[in-house]
C-alpha cells in the first residue's frame, strides 16, 4: 500500500491506522520528514528528539493545533540541544 501525501504516516506501528488528513509535515533531526495530523504530530515531537515542524508545508492548522505543535517543537528542541551537549562538549 502506498502511502500518499494526505494520509497520515506518524501512528505507531502496532496502533490502528488513522484516518485523519495529514496536514503537518515532521522532520527529524537526520532530515527525514513524514507527514500526519495535527494530533499525531503532536504525539510524534514529543516522541521523537531533535525533531521540528515544517512550517511552510503545513497547511489547514488552527490555532490551538500550531499551539501545540509549537510547545511540542520546542520540547523536542530542548532535548535534542540537552542531549547535544551532553554527548559533543564544546571545545
Ligand atoms: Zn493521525
Amino acid at each position: 500500500m502506498a502511502a500518499t501525501r494526505f494520509q497520515c504516516t506518524l501512528t505507531i506501528a502496532s496502533g490502528p491506522a488513522c484516518q485523519s488528513y495529514a496536514r503537518v509535515t515532521i522532520v527529524d533531526s537526520e532530515g527525514a520528514t513524514a507527514r500526519g495530523c495535527s494530533r499525531h504530530a503532536v504525539a510524534a515531537l514529543d516522541g521523537i528528539i531533535g525533531a521540528y515542524v515544517d512550517w511552510e508545508d503545513s497547511r489547514g492548522l488552527n490555532e490551538w493545533e500550531r499551539q501545540a505543535l509549537d510547545l511540542s517543537e520546542e520540547r523536542s528542541q530542548l532535548a535534542w540541544n540537552s542531549v547535544g551537549s551532553e554527548l559533543a562538549p564544546r571545545p
